[in-house]
C-alpha cells in the first residue's frame, strides 16, 4: 500500500486548509473545545453545517448526484483530518451520515426530492429511534409497534437513549409491523414527524448533568405510508446498512492524535510534585507514549480501510475494530487528562453552555473546567453504536473465525 498522498491529494489538502483558515470562526472552535458532551450542541453544529452547505461540502458521504461532493475516499479522509486538526465542531451524524445515505440508497425519487434538500440545508434535524428499553444490543427484539390505518401508520411504544430527540423535528425509527414471522423479518423502517401530539420526549441526564439523550414515547403517533423506506418488513437490511455507516463512518485517529498533542503540551508545564514538569516523569511519559502508539497504529488501520474503499470494496468487519479501538483509546486519553490536571480536574460545573459570553469562569484552566464532564460523558463511547462486547463478538466471528 502506498502511504503517500498524490500531488492532487496534496493540492486538495491545501484547498481544505485554506477554506478552514478563512471560514471556520474562532467562536465555533471555542464552542467545540469547551463542550464536555459527546455531541456538539446544535447552535455550534448547525452554524458549521450551514457554512459547509454554502461551500457544497456538507455531505461528502453521499453520492454526487444526490448532493455529495464526489470526493475519493482519500479526499474524504483528508477533509476529516484537516477539520479535526483545525478544531472544527463535529456536526451531528444522525441526519447527514445515518439517515441521509439510507434515503439516497433505498428512498423513492419522491422521498429523495422531499427529504434530501432539507437534510443538506439543515432545515430538518433528525434523531435515531433504534434502541428500546430491553432492546439495545439485541436490536431485533424491538417491540415498538406500527399498524397500517388507511394510508397512515399508527405507532405505539417507546425508544430510549435517543440523542438530541429534544432538538429534532424528525425521527427515523425501526418498528415492528409483523409479529408472526422471524423477528428480523417483521421490522420496518419509518420516518416519523416529531411535532405531533402522539410523540412525547422526556430527558435523561448523564452523570455529568448534560442533557443529550432522551426517552421518546409514541402513543397513537402517526406517519404517512409515504414515509416508509423500502417495503414493509424490509427494515432489518436497511438497519444493518445504516449501522455499518455508523460504526465505520468515523475517522477517529486524527482527533485522538490532536488530543494527545494537547496532553503532551500540557505535561511540559504541569508540575509533577517530585521532578519538575510531569513531562519528565518516566511513568507518565510511558503512558503517553503507549497511547500515542495505539492512536498512530489506529490511523494506519483507518488508512488500510481507506485503501480498501478506494478499490471499491466495502469495509466490512474492520469497522468494528476501528470502533472498538477508537472508543477505548479516547477513554484512555480522558483518564490521562484527569491524571495530568490533578486536583484542578475535580470540578464539575453544571451551567451550560461553557462557551460564549454567559459561560462561567473556569477554575484553573478551560481544559480543567471540561475535563471531568468529558471523562464522564465519554464512558458512553464504549456502549453506543454497539458496545465493546458486541464489537468483540463480531470480530471473533468474522475476523478470527471463532
Ligand atoms: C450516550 C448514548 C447515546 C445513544 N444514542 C442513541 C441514539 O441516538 N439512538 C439509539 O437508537 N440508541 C442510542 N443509544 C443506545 C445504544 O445504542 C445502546 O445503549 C447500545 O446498543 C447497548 O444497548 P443497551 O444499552 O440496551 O445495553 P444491553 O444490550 O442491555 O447490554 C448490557 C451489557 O451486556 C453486554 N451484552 C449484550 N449483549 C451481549 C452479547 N451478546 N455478548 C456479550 N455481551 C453482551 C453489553 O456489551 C453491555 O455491557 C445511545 C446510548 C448512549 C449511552
Amino acid at each position: 500500500m502506498d502511504m503517500n498522498f498524490s500531488p492532487e491529494d496534496l493540492a486538495f489538502r491545501e484547498e481544505v486548509r485554506g477554506f478552514l483558515s478563512q471560514k471556520l470562526p474562532d467562536r465555533l472552535r471555542d464552542g467545540a473545545r469547551r463542550t464536555p458532551g459527546v455531541f456538539v450542541e446544535p447552535d455550534i453544529g448547525m452554524e458549521w453545517h450551514r457554512i459547509l452547505y454554502e461551500k457544497g461540502w456538507v455531505a461528502p458521504h453521499w453520492p454526487k448526484e444526490d448532493g455529495g461532493t464526489g470526493w475519493t475516499p482519500t479526499q474524504k479522509f483528508i477533509f476529516e483530518k484537516e477539520c479535526a486538526l483545525a478544531g472544527a465542531p463535529a456536526i451531528s451524524i444522525l441526519g447527514l451520515r445515518l439517515v441521509g445515505p439510507v434515503i439516497c440508497e433505498f428512498g423513492t425519487p419522491e422521498q429523495k426530492a422531499r427529504f434530501l434538500p432539507r437534510l443538506l440545508s439543515g432545515e430538518d434535524y433528525w434523531c435515531q429511534g433504534y434502541s428500546e428499553p430491553g432492546s439495545g444490543s439485541d436490536l431485533a427484539s424491538l417491540k415498538t409497534a406500527a399498524r397500517l390505518d388507511g394510508d397512515e401508520y399508527v405507532i405505539n411504544g417507546s425508544k430510549i437513549w435517543t440523542t438530541h430527540a429534544h432538538h429534532a423535528n424528525w425521527i427515523f425509527a425501526l418498528v415492528r409491523t409483523d409479529t408472526a414471522v422471524k423477528k428480523q423479518a417483521g421490522i420496518t423502517f419509518l420516518l416519523i414527524p416529531m411535532d405531533q401530539p402522539g410523540v412525547e420526549v422526556t430527558p435523561i441526564h448523564s452523570m455529568s448533568g448534560d442533557h443529550e439523550v432522551n426517552q421518546v414515547f409514541f402513543s397513537d403517533a402517526r406517519t404517512s405510508i409515504d414515509n416508509r423506506i423500502g417495503e414493509e418488513g424490509a427494515g432489518w437490511a436497511i438497519a444493518k446498512f445504516l449501522l455499518e455507516n455508523e460504526r465505520g463512518g468515523s475517522c477517529y485517529a486524527p482527533r485522538l492524535l490532536k488530543s494527545i498533542d494537547k496532553l503532551e503540551e500540557l505535561a511540559e508545564t504541569q508540575p509533577s510534585g517530585v521532578n519538575g514538569a510531569i513531562a519528565h516523569d518516566p511513568r507518565f511519559r510511558d503512558k503517553l507514549a503507549r497511547v500515542r502508539l495505539d492512536a498512530e497504529a489506529l490511523e494506519f488501520t483507518e488508512l488500510r480501510i481507506l485503501a480498501e474503499l478506494a478499490k471499491g470494496r466495502r469495509p466490512g468487519p474492520q469497522t468494528s475494530l476501528v470502533k472498538l479501538l477508537g472508543s477505548n483509546i479516547g477513554q484512555e486519553i480522558d483518564t490521562l487528562r484527569l491524571e495530568l490536571l490533578g486536583p484542578d480536574a475535580l470540578q464539575l460545573p453544571l451551567e451550560r453552555p461553557l462557551y460564549g459570553n454567559e459561560a462561567p469562569e473556569p477554575v484553573g484552566s478551560e481544559l480543567a473546567q471540561t475535563a471531568m464532564g468529558r471523562y464522564l460523558n465519554n464512558r458512553a463511547a464504549t456502549i453506543f453504536g454497539g458496545s465493546d462486547e458486541v464489537q468483540k463478538n463480531i470480530i471473533a466471528k468474522t475476523v478470527l473465525g471463532l
